[in-house]
């Protein structure tokens, strides 16, 4: 799927109903440096955390009918999630961005120990034991992404749906009681993308299935992809 962005020079200029849009793969920076039809460049950065891109790409695997890689995104939000909550909670405690950077370098591409650490930060927090991806689905996923099992839509759609229903409770419980750590995560994210001499920068944000700015939205995985589907078609358009 491809990401419609706005031009901010001529939505400036009062121009942009005459080329509104470039339309721009998704990127793994955040970072969108576009030139529109009338030749303006600017860079746009993307509000939305990587978590909720990568669900919004296994929704797109989905409606194209790659059901393997859907797995594997839905399996990637759920991982890179973790990391965003241990983020946001140290972050509202006070934590330094530069020590948690630190502390991350230890468990950094080792999915195990990330669990882990979010396991007991959510016991510590919570009081309970998170709800996690159950055994069979741990079993389900395993073979998907290490032994090549070629998933129906069906599971792909179960398997997307039940990480939306651990994630959409969490993130909800993470904004009440953590807003100002998920607020300094998102900033952090933000100076992250940009480059120093960045000129103009837009930040925009776009709804996505799994979101942490909309929150109330409790959409089966399959209403949403009706919807999605009608958005890939607007931006091939
Ligand atoms: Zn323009």
């Amino acid at each position: 799927m491809k990401l419609p962005i706005m031009c901010s020079q001529c939505i400036n200029n009062d121009i942009a109903s005459e080329h509104p849009i470039v339309a721009i793969e998704f990127r793994d920076d955040g970072r969108y440096e576009i030139t529109c039809p009338k030749g303006h460049k600017s860079v746009t950065i993307l509000q939305q955390q990587r978590f909720e891109i990568l669900y919004e790409i296994g929704a797109c695997a989905i409606i194209d009918g790659y059901y393997r890689e859907a797995v594997s995104s839905f399996t990637s939000s759920l991982e890179n999630f973790y990391e965003f909550f241990i983020k946001a909670v140290l972050f509202e405690k006070g934590i330094e961005k530069e020590m948690f950077i630190s502390c991350w370098k230890q468990v950094a591409g080792k999915s195990e120990r990330q669990l882990g650490a979010f396991v007991f930060l959510y016991l510590s927090e919570f009081g309970e034991v998170p709800i996690l991806l159950d055994t069979k689905k741990v079993e389900f996923r395993n073979s998907v992404i290490h032994k090549g099992k070629i998933p129906t839509r069906a599971e792909a759609l179960i398997y997307g749906q039940d990480v939306l229903n651990i994630l959409r409770p969490i993130i909800k419980q993470l904004k009440t009681k953590y807003d100002k750590g998920v607020q300094e995560a998102v900033g952090q994210h933000l100076i992250q993308c940009r480059k120093e001499n960045d000129h103009p920068v837009t930040t925009m944000g776009i709804s996505t299935i799994l979101s942490l700015t909309f929150t109330n939205s409790d959409d089966s995985l399959e209403k949403s992809l009706c919807r999605l589907c009608q958005k890939m078609r607007a931006v091939k358009a």
